[in-house]
């Protein structure tokens, strides 16, 4: 493998139909020469390494090639390769062509030279063509002394212009040439090359490397194959997709779609221990995104058979998407898209980058997962979906339930004088620091205040409400709805045990799920039973987080559940700070005068 031949130059195309990926481009070139139809000059412009010049030189052998026959071959229009003309082209030895790279020779003698050349007919054949490359490069005084040349050449000559910087061209040069614009080589075209290419040279390659190759040149087909004649010599001729990762720094599709599938399952942990991993394999964090973001995409297009087309994958990687992509909602995708482009957009400006990908993670995982809002203002502090209302949910039930907690209490109160004030707030203070038996109470009226705590169809609806339902409806129920597997207690009483190990930190909660275990009800109603409706509003927030749980540890979706407030003298209460608040208050009302005078507002 040591003398490997530089492929792009070996595999240069010597053919119009060898030419990869330009198609429409050679077809009316073939045709052009077909029909005696030839301008005099062309103007190629397009990115680097996508065959301007190769097929500028092939167009110039071809018509001079000594076998081209048009009377009596008209559909042949390639170069023979045999004859003395393309022998010559071949040999770099033709004197029918003249390349000029423009960025190097730019001046006006250089020009001056050329056109001078233009006067001496071809001696073999019947053309002579002049290829500049870079043509934008041409210093001002350069053109004006090409130009007269441009504008009447002798019959003999053609002019091949080349450029990757059209908009660079001037009007006077553009309009007396006819322009092709070459398109960047798709992926496909340039792995099915390199396939030939391997072939060729007995290599052996995947098929996924190749692709990765593709993918890294960008649409070169000559960055393409330098790539490959590298790792041809790295591998010793054994190019595998894993050595190509390694070699090229490339970002594993297996790390995206560790990350996706994260996403859906809600572990935030394991999709910060990934990113940790790409982080100190020295990948930069843009590029990550940048991966994420073609993920993603990538995931979108996989979930209609309109757009599958789109991915510029192998086979293989293509099934994967397909595969993988249902389990996403669109909605899911386009909002996670956009956070990933946010992030990307604010990436540059921010401070801490790290943390910005991975707050970025965060609310990707909130969204997939189903993770309701109040987990996820709890685990993620800056969480953008969070709202304020979630804020209520933490304290204890107010006299009004619509509006945040602490505006009510301070409004009514605000007009009455503390002493007439206190007495009003009395009974409810005590309803709230008093234990057992007015809990009770509390409890039956708060069921007569909300009937609609109880019972399935409830419970539905509320779901129905969920914010989540605008961003990821079910998704992971999708083509699952009748599977309903038998369980027992036990297995439900395990997986409970989960959700409560994820609750913890809500003591009160907590404690009262623990005591009061789900139960199956119906055959498919979980029931879960609360104390209050503060808990019930804390449980109806991870509601969907739960059964989503449930209703794939246990493989199970038909489960609904049904969160009953029961009444209970032993439970244990957490004083929220509105509570103590107005405790406080109640001792010495001057407290709330202080508050007043001074315009504070209440933190809660
Ligand atoms: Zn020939």
């Amino acid at each position: 493998m040591e003398n490997f031949i530089v492929s792009a130059r070996k595999y240069r195309p010597a053919t119009f139909d060898t030419v990869v990926g330009q198609k429409a481009i050679t077809n009316t070139l073939k045709n052009a020469i077909k029909n005696h139809y030839l301008a005099q000059a062309y103007l190629f412009t397009g990115p680097r390494g996508v065959g301007k010049t190769t097929s500028a030189r092939i167009f110039a052998k071809t018509i001079n090639c000594l076998n081209l026959d048009l009377e009596n071959n008209p559909d042949v229009i390639e170069p023979c390769n045999e004859c003395e003309s393309c022998l010559s082209f071949n040999q770099n030895a033709s004197f029918n062509i003249m390349e000029l790279d423009a960025a190097s020779n730019n001046s006006v003698d250089d020009i001056r030279r050329l056109v001078e050349q233009v006067r001496i007919p071809p001696q073999v054949g019947k053309y002579k063509v002049y290829i500049i490359d870079e043509v934008h490069m041409l210093s001002q005084a350069a053109f004006n002394a090409f130009l007269k040349t441009l504008e009447e050449p002798p019959p003999y000559v053609k002019f091949i212009l080349a450029t990757t910087e059209k908009h660079k061209i001037i009007p006077t040069i553009l309009s007396r040439c006819q322009v092709f614009d070459f398109k960047r080589i798709n992926v496909v075209d340039i792995a099915k090359y390199l396939a030939f290419v391997a072939e060729k040279e007995n290599v052996q390659a995947d098929e996924e490397a190749l692709h990765l190759i593709a993918q890294k040149a960008d649409g070169a087909m000559r960055d393409a194959l330098s790539i490959f004649d590298q790792l041809v010599s790295f591998t010793s001729g054994n190019v595998t997709y894993q050595k190509v990762v390694e070699n090229l720094h490339v970002l594993d599709y297996d790390y995206f779609f560790k990350i996706s599938d994260q996403f859906l399952s809600g572990d935030i942990s394991s999709v910060l221990v990934i990113f940790n991993d790409i982080i100190e394999r020295g990948f930069d964090g843009q590029h990550f995104l940048i991966g994420l973001g073609e993920h993603l995409r990538n995931l979108l297009v996989s979930r209609d058979a309109k757009t599958i087309d789109l991915l510029e994958t192998s086979a293989s990687i293509r099934k994967r998407y397909y595969n993988n992509s249902n389990k996403f909602s669109s909605a899911f995708l386009l909002k996670a898209l956009d956070l990933n482009t946010q992030c990307d957009v604010n990436y540059k400006a921010s401070n801490n980058k790290r943390l910005l990908i991975e707050l970025t993670l965060m609310q990707m995982v909130a969204l997939g997962s189903g993770i309701s809002e109040s987990v996820s203002k709890e685990q993620i502090p800056a969480l953008p979906v969070q709202k304020k209302a979630k804020e209520r949910i933490a304290s204890p039930p107010s006299i009004e339930e619509k509006k945040p907690y602490a505006a009510p209490v301070i409004k009514e109160k605000a007009k009455e004088d503390p002493v007439v004030s206190t007495k009003i707030s009395e009974p409810e203070i005590k309803e709230q620091t008093v234990p057992s038996q007015t809990k009770v109470e509390e409890s039956t009226t708060s069921v007569k205040r909300m009937p609609k705590g109880i019972g399935l169809g409830v419970s539905i609806k509320a779901e129905e409400n969920s914010k989540l339902e605008d961003v990821n409806p079910d998704a992971y129920m999708i083509g699952k709805e009748d599977i309903a597997d038998e369980f027992t207690q036990d297995d439900l009483d395990k997986v409970f045990n989960i959700f409560l190990d994820r609750i913890k930190h809500n003591q009160g909660l907590y404690a009262t799920l623990k005591t009061n275990k789900a139960v199956l009800r119906d055959g498919f109603i979980i029931e879960l039973r609360v104390h209050n409706d503060a808990q019930k509003s804390v449980l109806d927030e991870k509601k969907f987080e739960l059964m989503k749980l449930l209703r794939v540890r246990l493989n199970n979706y038909k489960l609904k559940s049904d969160i009953k407030i029961i009444e209970n003298g032993n439970s244990v209460r957490i004083i929220q700070p509105a509570e103590r608040y107005k405790a406080m208050v109640e001792k010495n009302p001057n407290l709330k005068k202080l508050k007043d005078n001074l315009n504070l507002e209440l933190e809660f």
